[in-house]
């Protein structure tokens, strides 16, 4: 049983000024593994008052400094990366393979791209009018974060604070804490002066809200809910502070007929379900070309047919179960509302997959699932699932096509599959999303990720990573 019982606070690990303990489950047997204890607002004070004396002097450090640090970072980051995978698939769910080579690995991808942002990046600039622009770490930054990609969501946060010289409190989900603890071992070992990161286990109404609401933070960067986004805004309104969001995503894949529409329909149905669906940016509704239409349901309905789900302690490139028991009940809840609401079920439905292997029955697996013809009326062309549940509708012209994918309050990615350059680069000009991914290709680390509309501000990643953590300060030429 593993006991986590310590805040990472001020380099040092601390006991919680009032200890409340909660299982750590594991999503494949609903088991429990460990426990882990929850802070409250007195914990939040005193790991701020931490990153608050830190940043007197890490927001001085200069460049140099900070990109020797980093690279220390990635050495040990690449050292951890088998306890991360292993951490990430007990806590979460996601298949050893998956969780080690594609979870774990984003830390060290977008600790990359993170360091070759700050090697390019000019701290200073002179406009065009002579007056000198500088960019400053803006100082204490809240960060939280989900429990879907755990490691991806806590380096998109937590390195661009340390590269731009700012200081930090993490609020990891409460739900995975194993890889969160590992990765505040990871900046100790790295050497990171004391303060400069602070960890405190907690849940969302009383440690997000105390960060969000403290007067000594400057900053907060949230990915999850919508719901839990409007919160964070909320909450930090009175003290003014600067609010990036990262929220849920209802993600169009349009593929034309002129596209390589077996290998793209076989390609989105797999990127819907990886993860077990539990990815803000999966391509969830799917728009065909109605001469296509026919032959994609046939495509669609055989590859969810054929994903493979198991046991996430096995390797391979089989799914694994959802997160926990709330998930569970909602994904069943979407899958019933679709029949409900007179869906054509083409593959899957309610309840657990058949041949599970034994042991298993008591974890949160869900059947692969797709549902065809939907309309955007019905509740599953609007409403995130979060699990392994496709909506397929065909459409008849480029314009009808555009006009269904941008019908949604989100806004994160759109993909679209066609051999006609010129189409797709129209088509990707008009719709409202932060991300295009054009026949099976998406962008790479580095790149700036983040939503239109309700799928949030702020961009993730990169150069544009970095500066949601930087103020601008002008001031004239020096003259007497
Ligand atoms: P969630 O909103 O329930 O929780 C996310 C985090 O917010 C957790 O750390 C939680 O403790 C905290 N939280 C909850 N209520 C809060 C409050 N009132 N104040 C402050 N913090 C609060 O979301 P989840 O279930 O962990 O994650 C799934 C959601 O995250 C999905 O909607 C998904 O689309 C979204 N997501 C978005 C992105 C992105 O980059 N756009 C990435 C991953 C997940």
């Amino acid at each position: 049983m593993i006991t986590l019982d310590k805040f990472y606070i001020n380099g040092e690990w601390v006991s919680p000024d009032a200890p409340q303990d909660m299982p750590i489950l594991t999503p494949s047997t609903n088991a429990q593994v460990g426990v882990v204890s929850l802070g409250n607002a007195l914990d939040v004070d005193r790991a701020v008052a931490a990153a608050k004396a830190a940043f007197e002097t890490f927001s001085l450090t200069s460049k140099d400094e900070r990109l020797t640090l980093l690279r220390r970072l990635a050495d040990v980051t690449r050292a951890r990366l088998d306890d991360l995978g292993r951490a990430i698939s007990m806590e979460m769910g996601a298949p050893a393979t998956m969780a080690r080579a594609v979870q774990a690995e984003s830390g060290l991808g977008h600790l990359e791209a993170f360091i070759a942002a700050l090697e390019a990046h000019d701290e200073e600039e002179t406009l065009p009018n002579g007056d000198i622009v500088s960019y400053e770490p803006i100082g204490v930054c809240g960060l939280i974060t989900p429990w879907n990609w755990p490691i991806n969501q806590i380096a998109l946060k937590v390195i661009p604070a340390l590269a731009t010289g700012a200081t930090c409190v993490l609020k990891p989900s409460e739900h995975t804490p194993l890889s969160a603890q590992i990765y505040a071992e990871i900046i100790h070992e790295a050497g990171y002066p004391a303060g400069v990161f602070n960890l405190v286990f907690g849940e969302g109404p009383t440690v997000g809200a105390a960060l969000s609401q403290h007067p000594d933070v400057a900053m907060m960067s949230f990915t999850g809910s919508t719901r839990a986004g409007s919160a964070v805004s909320r909450d930090a309104a009175a003290t003014i502070k600067r609010v990036t969001l990262e929220l849920g995503g209802k993600s169009p894949n349009i593929i034309f007929a002129d596209a390589d529409v077996d290998a793209m329909v076989a390609q989105g149905v797999a990127e819907c379900f990886d993860n077990t669906g539990q990815s803000c940016n999966a391509p969830t509704r799917m728009l065909v070309e109605r001469s296509a239409y026919a032959r994609a349901l046939e495509v669609a309905r055989s590859v969810a047919e054929h994903q493979a789900v198991d046991d996430p302690a096995l390797e391979g490139d089989h799914i694994g179960p959802l997160f926990d028991q709330i998930q569970y009940d909602r994904v069943q809840a979407m899958i019933q509302t679709g029949i409900d609401e007179g869906t054509r079920l083409l593959a899957g439905g309610l309840g657990r997959p058949d041949g599970l292997a034994q042991g298993l029955e008591t974890g949160w697996f869900v059947r692969p699932t797709i549902f065809a013809d939907v309309t955007p009326e019905m509740t599953l062309w609007r409403e995130e699932v979060f699990g392994p549940v496709l909506v397929m509708a065909p459409f008849d012209t480029e314009e009808e096509a555009i006009a269904l994918a941008n019908d949604t309050d989100y806004g994160l990615d759109a993909y679209l599959s066609t051999g006609d350059e010129a189409r797709a680069l129209r088509v990707a000009r008009r719709l409202r999303a932060g991300g295009i991914h054009i026949n099976g290709r998406g962008s790479d680390y580095g790149s700036p990720f983040g939503g239109f509309k309700q799928s949030g501000n702020g961009r993730e990643g990169g150069r544009f990573g970095l500066e949601d953590y930087l103020e601008v300060k002008v001031r004239p030429p020096f003259a007497v």
